[in-house]
């Protein structure tokens, strides 16, 4: 619990702020790494999970994370488009590594592969990896694209820990996935005009579900959108999230927090 004694008057002090989804790593941010990290301190970002989507790009968010391991998680995983490229061998050798604590990002995407044979392989490395997850003891983060019914056929059957990230569904299919222990993530689409269903998934989903995150540099919220996004836009997000749930913003942040520990600790 985080409301012992002394922990309130810090918590009224500061807002805590995490975002469970960013590619700190892309190359749109080598001329000015070092200030856009500095303005997540300002912010007060205080937890960012890399993701990570080749074997270098893990390698470099372990030394990232070497230097400040309580503010860096970081997600390895095979993505959807990237099926047949990826070296399965090499990609578990890296998966194992203790510093990674998430198999990520994973999952469908129907909106680039409209190849049937190609999303049969997506379904087939989806599963692959998630066994892969459970063997290691490490919750998944999902990528889901115009392929809800089946990612959620198959995290259903292959029943594991994790989140859905930039959730894409209906509350009703938020719901369904709560029911089977799965967090649910929000992004920048909940602050654009035409955000219906975000807005409907934050306001009615156990809020111990519910986690912040950017998709930097890809997502970026209003008032930024169209922009570069970054780890420090968080709390645009995280505002809109409150003002639906009508809470005080604190109180979201301290929310999310929380559950990123017990998505964590899990
Ligand atoms: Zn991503």
């Amino acid at each position: 619990m985080r409301f012992s004694a002394g922990s309130v008057w810090e918590n009224r002090m500061t807002v805590h702020y995490v975002d469970t989804h960013a590619h700190i790593l892309d190359e749109s941010y080598f001329d000015d790494y070092d200030e856009m990290m500095q303005r997540t301190e300002e912010a007060h970002i205080d937890r960012i999970m890399i993701i990570t989507l080749s074997k270098e790009e893990a390698l470099k968010a372990i030394e990232v994370k070497r230097k400040n391991p309580k503010k860096f998680q970081i997600a390895t995983g095979i993505f959807p488009c990237d099926v047949k490229e990826r070296d399965w061998d090499s990609f578990v050798e890296i998966a194992k590594d203790p510093m990674i604590d998430c198999i990520g990002e994973i999952g469908l995407d129907y909106h680039w592969e409209k190849d049937k044979d190609m999303q049969a392989l997506q379904r087939e490395y989806f599963v692959k990896q998630i066994e892969l997850a459970r063997e290691l003891n490490k919750p998944i983060a999902v990528h889901s694209r115009e392929a809800i019914q089946d990612t959620f056929d198959i995290m259903k059957e292959h029943h594991w820990k994790g989140l859905m990230h930039c959730f894409p569904g209906t509350k009703e299919m938020a719901r369904e996935f709560t029911k089977l222990g799965y967090y649910i993530a929000l992004g920048g689409a909940i602050t654009f005009k035409n955000a219906r269903h975000a807005v409907e998934v934050c306001e009615d989903i156990d809020i111990r579900y519910l986690l912040s995150e950017t998709d930097c540099p890809y997502m970026a919220p209003v008032p930024k959108r169209g922009k570069r996004n970054e780890p420090s836009y968080i709390p645009y997000i995280v505002e809109k999230m409150a003002e639906v749930r009508k809470i005080s913003v604190e109180e979201m942040a301290d929310a999310i927090d929380e559950n990123w520990t017990r998505f964590l600790n899990q």
